[in-house]
């Protein structure tokens, strides 16, 4: 099957990217579990450079997800899972930095730091119901994505640090 070719939603402004994302709700399920499906596709394509998609990011203001799950930066046999109406149950103690980067917003990096590790429960696209704790990086790349359902995005966690400056001049050039 070839892979639908998403637009990625672009600039930190953008109100897609700044709108609250609603729950999937029964009746459209299916549908929207055929969507996050293509979503996975997407992300497993590494010409599309991304450990992570969310729903908003290709205009669709619904609670869905995909990321993978790195056990290392270095992890070739991470799986890359979708979730939908995920939620975060618990979070760790512990903190950790990673750089992150966005589809949304090309060419931005910068060092954030979250929990170490986060506990969520998501339906996936075959509606089972799944409990899982993330760790390290791939806690990163899941609370990057869960924030994109409420409209965050990651330079909005970095607001404090003394980079904002360099990190701030996001206004898309294309
Ligand atoms: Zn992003």
């Amino acid at each position: 099957m070839i892979a639908r070719r998403f637009t990625i939603v672009t600039g930190a402004d953008n109100p897609v990217l700044r709108t609250v994302c609603r729950p999937v709700d029964q009746a459209e399920f299916s549908a929207y579990a055929r969507l996050a499906e293509e979503m996975v596709r997407y992300v497993k394509n590494l010409e599309n450079g991304s450990a992570g998609l969310a729903a908003p990011q290709i205009g669709e203001s619904v609670r869905i997800l995909v990321a993978t799950l790195f056990r290392a930066r270095d992890d070739e046999s991470a799986r890359t899972v979708a979730m939908i109406n995920p939620e975060v149950l618990e979070y760790a103690p512990t903190m950790s930095t990673e750089t992150e980067g966005c589809l949304s917003l090309p060419g931005v990096f910068d060092r954030v730091t979250r929990p170490d590790a986060v506990k969520v429960r998501y339906t996936d696209p075959q509606a089972k119901v799944v409990t899982l704790w993330i760790r390290g990086f791939a806690s990163h790349v899941v609370q990057h994505e869960i924030d994109h359902l409420d409209g965050i995005l990651f330079i909005d966690r970095i607001a404090n640090s003394k980079n904002t400056a360099q990190s701030t001049p996001i206004s898309p050039m294309r």
